[in-house]
Formats: structure tokens, C-alpha cells, sequence
């Protein structure tokens, strides 16, 4: 009987229960999981090499006969030789095998063989080294265009080709994969139907391999545009929710309330922060709830923005959530909406290491008009008397997805989420749609540009002593390392106590996260007001903490961070209007992580270490789509795939809209 996506891979001809077993445990128990699990490039082996070709280094495919094949006996235990000779008409090589002691008694000796492997060097000249060995008429390792897959747990990728090659010749992948995609659909696009793209993606016949290895095969784009479509109509389907959601409150803006903000308004808007605060009251009047993404690099001055549009909603008798990454932000927000806010309205802090029951109560009560906290103030059963607007501080990620769980919670509130790792427009498409997205596409007056500087550890002393020049003359600086203790990587308790006995003679402060909260606020406030003027820190201070006169960024083993965080610890610097630095200080770099530092070391434009940021973590991890319970991305890859995902966009929104209306009787 032919197998069935269903069949589980036991049943399969040459997987026994140990096999099984580690494939079920690396997610694939059936054919069909085992079909969904892709190559992630190919080998073009379509060639036949003659034996006179074969020279040290190359890998190849030849076609001969195999003579004095034998196992040769060593004192090893576990470890076994078989050796032979192969012939063709161009001449001869000899061949090792190492540990594949079976292939001695397979009658190597009868027939012609298709070898691939590994041409090196050996005593008295060359030999081919570990030769996958197959018939040429049964050939799936050798002679054509080769697969190679991930491994699926403890089993390999020739395995993998071997096994599904065998699925493949006796399963009817026609009537087994039912195609989601309308045909219609799929004629307009051009796109394979679904059970000839899997099979073209493990089989491939005779096409063009540069295609496939970039996935740009028919087959690639036809999985390419699927999930990109369901994902499409997946946030078609939710913002159609959000659209039967009917605003609950109304907000005024008259001259009252633009006398309100102008008293609390430190330096005039730039004319971006302005254009941004137009589009949020123009939402608040609309007759949806708010939903809006507000991007704008570090130092772009978004906080302000929140704080007018949460003067708003308090304005009109509503309560505000401001919701920061992380507790020591909170602080800080804290602090300064107490020195712009507190005397009209009466401000609570709610965070983790807080928890104030009265606070609690009096927030419930509406006693307390404005809340400020981490983002788990909306989640952790924080009761508002009437919650209007909430804004959600360097988080891209709660976007539409998100703001469904909100609904359960009485009507909704006004968001506006902000975030400095600004996503690259087709991804904020993607996520959120047209008409929600603002940015701040402007840097208030006065800053002078960071100039940044990757070097090697070899060069820390000489950071070092330049660090404690400018601080002698009263600089502000911060210096950061990865984590709080770590093995490999240069540690906060270790190296910063080395640092802060080398700047003795300055005042400095070590800062982490573990520290309880008002040991940390006492330090942040010492820092903001010259007391202290070393702070030594985690990544605490990563995003949001506003020091202006603080203009020296040191990052110790700034191999360990990512672009995004990267940028984000430089954006602590450059604030006020004296020229500021950002030195990043490595260890040994992976490819990857020179990658990262060259860019880094290159621009300070966010919007471009944000492509790259993308082009490295994959859109998928980006919109944090998987926990959204909306399908990730396997194949593909923004902003490359972004021809597909404008098609996908258009036809979910057909699909959608048909789906909606009963079908005419015929
Ligand atoms: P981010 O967008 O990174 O959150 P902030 O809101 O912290 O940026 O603003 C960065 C700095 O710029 C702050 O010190 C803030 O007071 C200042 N700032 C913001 N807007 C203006 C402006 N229009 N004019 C002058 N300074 C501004
Ligand atoms: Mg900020």
C-alpha cells in the first residue's frame, strides 16, 4: 500500500523503531511532517567526473567499477577501515571508507557504482575519501541535483535524502496534498500546485540550481506566497474584529487642554513631533479605538509625544497607562512625569518589585489618574476605573496581534505603541497595516553626531585612558557588559570592579537588574545629576534611560550583543549638544558577529540597522508572530520576498471579502 501523509514513519520501509523514535522526537512522526521538512540548499552532482579529473580538494561524482575491496583490521575498538580501488575509462583512484564496515560484504565488486566524495591527498598520491556508493540507475546521492537537509535531530542529511527519496517513489502526492490555494488563484499567480512543489523541492529534476538555492524556484515562491497569504488573511480576520469594535469614549481638544500643554512642555515640538501628535488626536476623534505604531530612532523624542497624548485623556477625565520596557525605564518616566505632571494629576509607579496594594486600590478607585509601569501593568490584573489611553514604550511587537487579549478586559483602550528599533516599512505593513503607522522621522535640534568606534580588546587600555581624561574633565559616561556573571564574556562584578578601581579617583556606580528598586533609582538619580559619573551597567539601561549629559558609551564584549541592542545602548548617548562616543570593545568575532559590528561601525541610521537586523534574525522571530498564534515564516524572507507579500496582501483581501458575502445559488 502507498504511504500516506498520515502513515506514520515506522511503517516506512527502512525505518525501524529507533529511527522512528528519533525522528518523532525532532517533530517529524508522520510522512506528511517528514514532507514539510525542506532542504535548505542543493548540490549540483549532475556531472560525472572522469577519474583522470580528480584532483585533491574537489568534490565530485565518478562512475567505475570497484575492485580489491576489503576490511582492513585495526587495533582501534569502534573504528573501521574498508578499502578498494575504482576504475574508469580515464583511469583509476583508490578509496577509503572509514567506519562503514557493512559495505565490505555488499558485493562492491559486481557492476558499475556512482561515487561522491571527497577527493585529498594521500601517501603516493590521491584518494577518494568516504564515497556515498549507489547504483547509477537508483542513484539519490550522486548524478543529479542533490537535495541537503537540516538534520532532523540524531538523523543525518544523506539519511534524510535516502528516506524521502524512498517516500517519494511510491507515494501519490497528487491525491494525498490537497491544495489550500483556490486554483484560480494560483493560475492567476502563475504558482505549481502545492503537491508539485513539494515534489519538485525534494526531487528536483533538471532545473536551474542557482534558483533553487536562492528560493526563487517555482516551487519556492508557489510555499513562499502561501504563507505569506496566510498570514495575510490571519490579520485580515483580525483587524475585521477590530473593526466591529465602536469607540466608548469621546475626547475634546479646546483651548483648555492646549493651555494644559503647552505649560508641560519643556522645548517646542519639531515639526515630526507635531505631524505625529496630529495623527494620534485625529485617531483619538475617529470612531475606532486607537491603534497606532508610532517609529522613531533613539533620541527622536517620542516620549514627549506620549506624554501630550496622555495629557489628552487625562484632560478628559480618563486614566493613562504609560507602559516602559523595563522597570528601571519605568523609573525614570516616573520620576520625570512627577516633575511635569504631579501637580495636576496624581501619578502611581506600579512594577514587579512593587507591589502596593493601596496603589492598587486607588488606581481601581481612580484615585490615581496616570499609571506608569512595565508592559505587564495591562496583563497582570490591574484594575483601572476607566482606562482611556494606554502607551506601550519600545515594544513593536504588541501590535494588532497583541490587542485582542485587551478586549476581554471591559471596553478598549486607546493604544499607541512606540519602538525605536524601527521595523523596515514592509515588515510594519505587514503587521500593521497602512493607515496605523507614524513616524518620527526627524532628530529634535542640537545633536551632534556619535562617532563610533569598533576595536579589539587589545585596544581597552587605550579607551580606557581616554575615558579617564574626558572624565577628569567632567565628562558622564556609561560602561556596559553583557550579563551579570558570565563565563566567557567580560562581567559587570568582575571587570567593572577592575574598571571602577582603575577611575578611583572619579565617582562611579555599579547598576544592575537584580539590584532591589530603590537602590537602583537613588543610583539613576545620583548618575542624572553628576554625583555619579561612571555608571557601570547590564543592558539595564538599554533602551530609554535619558541621561543628556552623559556622552561616553563603552560596550565591553559587544560581540555578545545583537544589532537592534546594539544601537540601542549607543542611542544612550548623543542626547544633549556635546559630541558624544560609542566604543565597542570585542573579543574574537564569528562571521556573523563581525557582520553585526561592521554595520554597527558603519552607520547610525536605524532604518538601515534595521534591514539588517531583519536580514538576520528573519521576520518570523521580528513580529514575534509564532506566539501570536499566527503561522511563523519558514521560506520566507522580507524585505526580499516583498513582490509575493504585496500579491498575498491584495488577494487575502479578495479571498476575505469573498468569503464574506453566501454564495450565489447556482
Ligand atoms: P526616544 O525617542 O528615544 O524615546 P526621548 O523621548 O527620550 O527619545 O528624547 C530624547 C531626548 O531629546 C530627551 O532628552 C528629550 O528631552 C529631548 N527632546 C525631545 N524632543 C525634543 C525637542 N523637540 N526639542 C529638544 N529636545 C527634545
Ligand atoms: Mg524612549
Amino acid at each position: 500500500m502507498s504511504p500516506e501523509l498520515s502513515t506514520p514513519l515506522q511503517q516506512i520501509r527502512g525505518i525501524g523503531p529507533a529511527r522512528a523514535r528519533a525522528l518523532a522526537e525532532a517533530g517529524c512522526a508522520t510522512v506528511g511532517d517528514l514532507l514539510r521538512h525542506l532542504p535548505f540548499r542543493y548540490e549540483d552532482r549532475r556531472a560525472v567526473r572522469p577519474l583522470s579529473e580528480a584532483v585533491p580538494g574537489m568534490s565530485a561524482t565518478f562512475r567505475g567499477r570497484l575492485s580489491g575491496v576489503k576490511r582492513i583490521h585495526t587495533r582501534r575498538r569502534g573504528f573501521s577501515v574498508v578499502r578498494g580501488i575504482l576504475q574508469d575509462d580515464s583511469g583509476s583512484i583508490p578509496v577509503v571508507w572509514f567506519n562503514r564496515p557493512y559495505l565490505a560484504a555488499q558485493g562492491l565488486e559486481a557492476g558499475e557504482w556512482l561515487l561522491h566524495g571527497e577527493v585529498r591527498e594521500a601517501k603516493g598520491g590521491r584518494e577518494l575519501l568516504n564515497p556515498s556508493c549507489e547504483r547509477p540507475d537508483e542513484a539519490v546521492h550522486g548524478a543529479r541535483i542533490v537535495p541537503v537537509y537540516p538534520a532532523a535531530g540524531t538523523v543525518g542529511p544523506a539519511l534524510l535524502r535516502r528516506i524521502l527519496d524512498g517516500i517519494l517513489a511510491e507515494i501519490d502526492l497528487t491525491s494525498q496534498v490537497l491544495d489550500p490555494l483556490p486554483r484560480d488563484l494560483r493560475e492567476r499567480r502563475g504558482l505549481p500546485p502545492l503537491s508539485e512543489a513539494l515534489r519538485d523541492l525534494h526531487l528536483p529534476g533538471d532545473v536551474d540550481i542557482e534558483a533553487l538555492n536562492q528560493r526563487k524556484s517555482p516551487a519556492h515562491r508557489r510555499l513562499i506566497y502561501q504563507e505569506l497569504l496566510e498570514l495575510q488573511l490571519g490579520l485580515a480576520i483580525r483587524r475585521d474584529q477590530e473593526k466591529v469594535e465602536t469607540r466608548t469614549r469621546s475626547y475634546r481638544v479646546d483651548d483648555d487642554l492646549r493651555n494644559v500643554a503647552r505649560s508641560v512642555l519643556p522645548f517646542p515640538l519639531t515639526r515630526a513631533q507635531k505631524k505625529v501628535l496630529r495623527e494620534i488626536v485625529a485617531d483619538l476623534k475617529g470612531p475606532r479605538p486607537m491603534l497606532r505604531l508610532l517609529q522613531g530612532d533613539v533620541g527622536s523624542g517620542k516620549t514627549i509625544v506620549a506624554v501630550l497624548a496622555l495629557v489628552v485623556a487625562l484632560e478628559n477625565g480618563y486614566q493613562g497607562a504609560f507602559m516602559a520596557p523595563t522597570e528601571l525605564v519605568a523609573e525614570q518616566h516616573f520620576a520625570s512625569l512627577e516633575r511635569i505632571l504631579g501637580d495636576r494629576y496624581r501619578i502611581g509607579l506600579f512594577t514587579g518589585s512593587r507591589r502596593d496594594a493601596r496603589l492598587r486600590r486607588e488606581l481601581a478607585s481612580g484615585e490615581i489618574r496616570l499609571a506608569v509601569g512595565t508592559h505587564a501593568l495591562i496583563q497582570e490584573g490591574v484594575e483601572f476605573q476607566d482606562l482611556g489611553l494606554a502607551v506601550v514604550d519600545e515594544q513593536h511587537r504588541f501590535g494588532v496581534l497583541q490587542r485582542g487579549r485587551l478586549r476581554n478586559k471591559g471596553s478598549l483602550p486607546d493604544m499607541l505603541v512606540m519602538t525605536a528599533t524601527p521595523i523596515p516599512r514592509s515588515l510594519a505593513l505587514v503587521a500593521w497595516g497602512d493607515q496605523e503607522v507614524s513616524v518620527l522621522d526627524e532628530l529634535p535640534p542640537g545633536r551632534t553626531p556619535i562617532r563610533t568606534e569598533v576595536v579589539p580588546a587589545k585596544e581597552r587600555r587605550r579607551v580606557y585612558r581616554e575615558l579617564r581624561e574626558d572624565l577628569k574633565a567632567g565628562a558622564r559616561a556609561y560602561v556596559v557588559f553583557p550579563r551579570i556573571e558570565e563565563g566567557a564574556a567580560a562581567s559587570v562584578e568582575e571587570m567593572g570592579e577592575k574598571l571602577r578601581k582603575y577611575l578611583s579617583d572619579i565617582p562611579s556606580a555599579v547598576l544592575h537588574g537584580r539590584m532591589p528598586a530603590p537602590e537602583r533609582e537613588e543610583i539613576m538619580r545620583a548618575f542624572a545629576d553628576g554625583e555619579v559619573r561612571v555608571l557601570v551597567s547590564t543592558t539595564v539601561i538599554e533602551v530609554g534611560v535619558d541621561v543628556p549629559e552623559a556622552t561616553w558609551m563603552v560596550i565591553e564584549s559587544a560581540e555578545h550583543f545583537g544589532l537592534a541592542q546594539l544601537h540601542q545602548l549607543r542611542g544612550r548617548v548623543g542626547r544633549g549638544d556635546r559630541p558624544s562616543r560609542c566604543i565597542a570593545i570585542h573579543g574574537k568575532l564569528t562571521e556573523a558577529g563581525e557582520r553585526r559590528l561592521a554595520v554597527f561601525g558603519e552607520t547610525t541610521d536605524g532604518f538601515r540597522i534595521a534591514e539588517e537586523d531583519l536580514a538576520i534574525r528573519g521576520p518570523g522571530e521580528l513580529l514575534g508572530l509564532r506566539q501570536a498564534g499566527l503561522p511563523g515564516f519558514r521560506l520566507a524572507r522580507l524585505p526580499e520576498d516583498l513582490d509575493l507579500l504585496l500579491q498575498a496582501k491584495d488577494d487575502a483581501r479578495d479571498l476575505f471579502a469573498r468569503s464574506r458575502y453566501p454564495r450565489r445559488a447556482q
